[in-house]
């Protein structure tokens, strides 16, 4: 009877500016460093934990008492212990009724129970209200008050009111809370803090691999090649030379990539005529990271940039340009402007610049605060109309500067094609594919068939 009053007592909405007593059970890393944050937002904690001897290391305004008297004294009890320790709570169950049971803890494997540790904690206790939330922020970031990592909070729960008490905390912490909805998203809060960059890992290992093969198709054909045919030392192109051609393939190829699985998806809808048939799983999840493969070719593409500004400080280029002035001079004669020359270049610049300006837009968009910003129709408009030009401009771009070397038989050192040749495929072949899919006969039954409509429809099989 007694213990059931208090629960009311301590659930009571509070009128005063005194913030409610919250209880931690556990003494350990995190319950000590969110108890330190808690005090200093002006929360008293009471600890509960297996010895009520109070070390150096507790927050020194904090109580320390056993489990059974500290979840007396308030409504919200953080269980700052490991999910393997839960059962010591079922004595506990009686005193724990009705009160708010937040469930912070984490796994060490994604998906390591078959339930989430929350939902565990609910079966536990059922007449408990249980919630998951901070498992996402860590003792340290807590402690230090640097969080260095996101300072959104994942809250989920059955019940709303003690999700609303909960949150309310967060928010008192300094931190943002996210509703998660109901108990079933703890199993996904649980495995957030286990995932290391799950988008990233294929464009970043597909990145890798190509700057490795051009890096060394670029040595042995910049280098090697010319160190064993011509007996030049241009080993010191290792450095700004070689960086500076695989950069911009690099850029325009992955770039080509971002744009590349739409291509396909058209086709697939095409031939199947529905859209109601999944994608295969490779296409699938090569269009979830189209994001990050386009943030990767803007990284290539600002270097490239970074490079080409450094240009002129190079001492290699300064004896080329003295090597020039100095045999006009001796030869007493001064080489005529080239305009098809003069063109050539401005036009490549012309063209870098352009597509530089419109990566960087796309880059900016692709952010969070930006394209919560925009609507659906005008994030589809940059995403892909400003998309393809800037793969356009950049195609242009690199076909002005390499395109000399397509019919220049000195491109093909060892019968091997020049590195801008090769950075041209890909790119072309998606705005070749893409402008036929643009014809009217080609587009009209392809928008048809992504607003629904079906070439064998199942039912009148
Ligand atoms: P910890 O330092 O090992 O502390 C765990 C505490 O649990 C102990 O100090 C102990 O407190 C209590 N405990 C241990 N065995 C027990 C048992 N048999 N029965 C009852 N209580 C027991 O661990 P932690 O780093 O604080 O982590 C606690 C929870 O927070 C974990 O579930 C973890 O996944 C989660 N978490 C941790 C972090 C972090 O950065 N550390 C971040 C997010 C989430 P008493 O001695 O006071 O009884």
């Amino acid at each position: 009877m007694n213990k059931n009053s208090s629960n009311i007592m301590a659930l009571a909405p509070n009128t005063s500016n005194k913030r409610e007593t919250v209880c931690i059970f556990g003494t350990g890393d995190f319950g000590r460093a969110l108890g330190h944050k808690m005090i200093q937002s002006g929360y008293p904690v009471v600890y509960g934990s297996r010895s009520t001897q109070i070390s150096n290391l507790i927050p020194k305004d904090a109580e320390v008492l056993s489990h059974a008297e500290a979840a007396q004294k308030a409504a919200i009890i953080i269980i700052a212990i490991q999910r393997q320790h839960y059962n010591f709570l079922i004595p506990l169950a009686e005193i724990l009724h009705g009160k708010v049971l937040v469930d912070i803890s984490n796994n060490l494997k994604l998906n390591q129970y078959p339930e989430s540790n929350a939902e565990y904690l609910a079966q536990l206790l059922p007449g408990s209200r249980v919630v998951k939330a901070f498992n996402t922020v860590s003792a340290w970031a807590l402690q230090s008050g640097t969080l260095d990592a996101s300072r959104q909070v994942f809250v989920c729960g059955d019940d709303v009111e003690a999700k609303q008490m909960v949150m309310n905390i967060v928010r008192a912490l300094g931190l943002t809370p996210l509703d998660k909805g109901s108990l079933l998203a703890a199993q996904e809060i649980e495995n957030y803090p286990l995932q290391l960059f799950p988008m990233w890992k294929f464009p970043i290992f597909l990145s890798l691999g190509l700057t490795a093969f051009f890096f060394f198709y670029c040595l042995a054909l910049d280098v090697i090649y010319t160190y064993i045919y011509e007996k030049n030392n241009f080993s010191f192109f290792i450095a700004i030379t070689i960086p500076n051609r695989v950069c911009p393939v690099m850029a325009l190829i992955l770039l080509a990539l971002v744009y590349l699985p739409g291509i396909f998806a058209a086709i697939i809808q095409l031939y199947r005529g529905t859209k109601y048939r999944r994608f295969p799983d490779w296409l699938d999840k090569w269009m979830l990271c189209r994001k990050q493969l386009g943030l990767i070719a803007l990284a290539f593409a600002s270097l490239h940039v970074v490079f080409t500004l450094v240009t002129p400080m190079r001492a290699f280029v300064s004896w080329r340009t003295s090597k020039g002035i100095i045999s006009q001079a001796l030869n007493n004669k001064t080489e005529p402007l080239n305009n098809t020359n003069a063109w050539i270049s401005d036009s490549y610049l012309a063209l870098g610049i352009l597509g530089f300006f419109l990566f960087v837009l796309l880059g900016i968009t692709s952010l969070p605060s930006v394209s919560n910003n925009v609507n659906w129709r005008e994030f589809r408009f940059v995403q892909s109309k400003l998309g393809y030009l800037a793969l356009i401009l950049c195609t242009a771009h690199t076909l002005v500067y390499g395109g000399k070397w397509f019919l220049s038989p000195s491109a093909y050192k060892w019968y091997l094609p020049n590195i801008y040749i090769l950075s041209l495929i890909v790119p072309c072949a998606v705005l070749v594919v893409k402008f036929v899919l643009i014809f009217p006969c080609v587009d009209k039954p392809l928008t048809q068939i992504r607003q629904g409509w079906e070439r064998n429809p199942k039912h009148s099989e």
